[in-house]
């Protein structure tokens, strides 16, 4: 088949993905390139002509995809814009009182002294789609940041070595693979560098990590959070607290973790961990984010409220030892992209942003020198490790390792000590393995796991996941071909059903898989409702033969987090 006619496009700075990371890296770039010249014309030496920049975003509209609303470590945000708050930052309270909790069915109990990981007096809570909607902002207003939402980067481009760009989805295909009237191929976006802040599990960055062999040295590990917003009866909201907390005794057989904190205008905003690193074919982050509901604690606070907004996304838990080589000739990786997260802080926003702010201040390295090769690009690793994220993820970066052993050596032994050793522990370094792998065949697992745990939804504290989606804002176009590529579906309805039930059908929170049955052949067939998608990335990462690609849907599609 001929290829297709299509545009092109060339910039110096091409940005992938609107979150944090790129924002803040784009608009630190100006400020950087303006305080530059200003010193120039008053001291003297060469100006660096300001770069063209480009940021694309998949979602319809900047914050769209933006899950969390979040407890921000201020750290970065200070360094980016010191008088922040006299800008305007969405704050909608700052913590007063962390607490960390051991939940049971019956009722919790509040640890007498908050760990310090989850010590988040002073930080800010905010809607993070508001943040990055006042980041955007602040980029326009310089005038030389240019943002396309709607716009999903589908492939890197790469000549020999080189990154040289990224090509954007098609658009209007239909399901059979025909062109629509509307059918545009997808647009070649050429920069000097290409910049990849895709978040979790990025589509694109996954392409450019395996096409140059850019893994760390532990591979990448996940958990699913599930999150809701209720709004709350005004006597049940307690603005300025933050808990965080576990359920008692389950966490003992697998980690898990919850975290709540009250937003403005009586909302209450909690999730739930669910690691993806389970034996348990039947592991269903869901099924566990109802079920922490049916605590006496969330009972009594969701009494008399309403669900409001519901959603999910992986988390990024593998820290430093995961983390991916950070450039090549042509592009760099931020954020959780780059495994920037603190996992033991359940904290990315601000290491996310510092990871931006490296990347820019090595861009100018690479404008001042006209190349940007990894031998000036590499400058980004080394800032990284001069800087305090880098400190931070030290201290964290057996806590992945410490669970995989175990949760009993993690939590009593390993990482207290980890906290004492600057993050050492018992052993340095603790190898993982990739979270899939965790997974055990039915029959290996005793009996009583071989079924899910029965679990009924009232309707009115807990939903099934068909309902619950419906509180995401979620849309795709339904025809068009699956962005949910399935590399061999025989393998769905023989070895997997047989093997490990369809773990598909429990680990993806928007029920997005089902096992129909085909009523001539009588065999269950898999279905894909790739409307519900959350672009989670949960199928991703958990499906136990990896035929699972997650890949860019129509740019303009997905949920709609802006309400949470
Ligand atoms: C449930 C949950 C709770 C969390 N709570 C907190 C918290 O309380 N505090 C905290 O500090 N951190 C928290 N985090 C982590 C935090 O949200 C992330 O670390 C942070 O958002 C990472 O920023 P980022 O810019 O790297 O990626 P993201 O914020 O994920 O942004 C990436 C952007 O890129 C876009 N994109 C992706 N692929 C493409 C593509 N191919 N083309 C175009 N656009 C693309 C996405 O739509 C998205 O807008 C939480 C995370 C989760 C999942």
């Amino acid at each position: 088949m001929s290829e297709p006619e299509r545009e092109s496009m060339e910039v110096d700075v091409l940005y992938v993905g609107a979150g944090p990371a790129n924002l803040a890296s784009a608009y630190h770039l100006v400020k950087q390139v303006e305080a530059h010249n200003e010193a120039v014309a008053a001291e003297g030496g060469s100006e660096i002509e300001m770069p063209t920049i480009l940021v694309i975003e998949k979602a319809a509209e900047v914050g769209d995809h933006q899950l969390s609303d979040a407890v921000i470590n201020p750290k970065a945000i200070q360094e980016l814009m010191p008088d922040f708050v006299e800008q305007g930052f969405p704050t909608e309270h700052v913590v007063t009182d962390s607490q960390f909790r051991l939940f049971s069915r019956g009722g919790s109990i509040k640890s007498p002294i908050c760990p310090p990981p989850f010590q988040k007096n002073g930080y800010h809570v905010a809607s993070l789609s508001n943040v990055v909607k006042w980041l955007a902002a602040k980029c326009e207003e310089t005038e030389c940041i240019e943002i396309y939402p709607g716009f999903a980067a589908a492939e890197i481009l790469t000549e020999g070595e080189r990154v040289l760009g990224i090509r954007t989805g098609e658009m209007g295909v239909a399901a059979d693979g025909s062109h629509k009237p509307t059918y545009q191929p997808g647009m070649d976006i050429l920069a000097r560098v290409t910049v990849l802040g895709e978040g979790v599990r990025g589509s694109v960055a996954k392409q450019l990590i395996d096409r140059f062999d850019m893994h760390g040295m532990n591979p990448q590990t996940y958990e699913t959070g599930i999150k809701e917003i209720w709004r709350v009866k005004p006597e049940k909201h307690v603005p300025g607290r933050v808990i965080h907390g576990s359920l008692f005794p389950e966490m003992l057989g697998q980690l898990n973790g919850m975290w709540l904190y009250d937003m403005k205008d009586n909302l209450v905003s909690f999730g739930y961990v669910t690691s993806l690193a389970s034996e348990n074919p039947n592991n269903d982050p869901h099924r566990d984010a109802q079920f922490f509901k049916t605590t006496k604690f969330m009972r009594d606070l969701l009494e008399g409220g309403e669900l409001v907004r519901y959603g999910a996304k992986c988390i990024p838990t593998g820290g430093l030892y995961a983390q991916p080589k950070l450039y090549c000739d042509g592009a760099m990786i931020l954020g959780d992209s780059a495994s920037m997260l603190n996992i033991m802080k359940l904290a990315g926003v601000h290491m996310a942003m510092k990871s931006g702010m490296l990347a820019a201040e090595t861009i100018i390295d690479a404008l001042e020198q006209d190349d940007f090769s990894s031998l000036t690009l590499g400058g980004y690793t080394e800032r990284f490790r001069d800087s305090w994220a880098y400190q931070e993820h030290l201290e964290g970066r057996n806590f992945t390792g410490s669970n995989e052993i175990g949760t009993p050596f993690a939590m009593g032994l390993n990482i207290p000590l980890m906290m004492i050793t600057g993050g050492r522990g018992l052993i340095d370094p603790i190898k993982t393995h990739p979270s899939y792998k965790a997974m055990k065949k039915i029959w290996e697992l005793p009996r009583s796991l071989q079924e899910p745990e029965p679990f009924e939804f009232d309707g009115v504290l807990t939903f099934s996941k068909e309902h619950l989606v419906g509180f995401s804002g979620t849309a795709h176009e339904a025809d068009q071909p699956h962005h949910l590529k399935v590399a061999d579906k025989e393998i769905c309805s023989g070895e997997c059903a047989r093997d490990y039930n369809n773990p598909c059908e429990k680990f993806c929170p928007a029920a997005v898989y089902e096992m129909v049955e085909n009523k001539e052949t009588g065999k269950k067939e898999l279905f894909i409702h790739h409307e519900n998608c959350v672009h989670c990335k949960t199928c991703d990462i958990a499906d136990p033969y990896q035929i699972i690609t997650w890949t860019t849907p129509e740019g303009g599609e997905g949920p709609d987090y802006s309400q949470m």
